[in-house]
């Protein structure tokens, strides 16, 4: 259960302190895309997006787009964005998430995962050991049978309560 911790959690990624990410060490920051970055409707990004990775960039963070959607969905995004990408992630398979880490040379203590699921994007980060940033899915819709790990998220959030391990609406960082 404690892989579904996150080690940050806040509302949105636009109530994240980067700041205090860059103090942590933190050089690379992987996004998830869907309810994360943009709702599924959304097809490209939106000019408040555009400006938080503009900032982000100043402050020096890498940033990689790191969804488990096609390349297809995640492309307009990383154009847009300016940014790099890796789709078809597999989350929570970490062999992916190992391979970027690797590729780009960073150390483990110097990446970041962002991202609205629980089961994908925190326990992926927590097994591979790199910093964990949950934040809360921005809208209900999702892709076709999403809802089958939202409901297994759920019980996952209950156990977390019960134990007074996560509790949702309880942000800290
Ligand atoms: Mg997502």
């Amino acid at each position: 259960m404690e892989k579904y911790v996150p080690d940050i959690y806040q509302k949105s990624i636009y109530s994240i302190n980067y700041d205090s990410l860059l103090s942590r060490g933190i050089k690379c920051l992987l996004f998830d895309l869907d309810n994360t970055l943009a709702p599924l409707k959304e097809k490209t990004p939106n000019e408040k997006l555009k400006k938080l990775f503009q900032e982000l960039k100043e402050k020096g963070f890498k940033i990689i787009i790191f969804t488990n959607s096609p390349k297809v969905r995640a492309k307009p995004f990383m154009e847009g964005l300016q940014v790099d990408c890796c789709a078809y992630a597999k989350k929570p398979s970490t062999a992916k998430l190992l391979s970027v880490i690797e590729m780009y040379k960073y150390n483990f203590s110097e990446v970041a995962i962002i991202g609205d699921s629980m089961i994908d994007d925190i326990a992926c980060g927590n097994i591979a050991e790199i910093t964990t940033v949950l934040i809360n899915r921005i809208a209900k819709r999702e892709y076709p049978l999403a809802w089958i790990k939202r409901r297994y998220e759920k019980h996952v959030l209950k156990k977390l309560r019960d134990k007074d391990l996560f509790t949702k609406g309880r942000y800290y960082e």
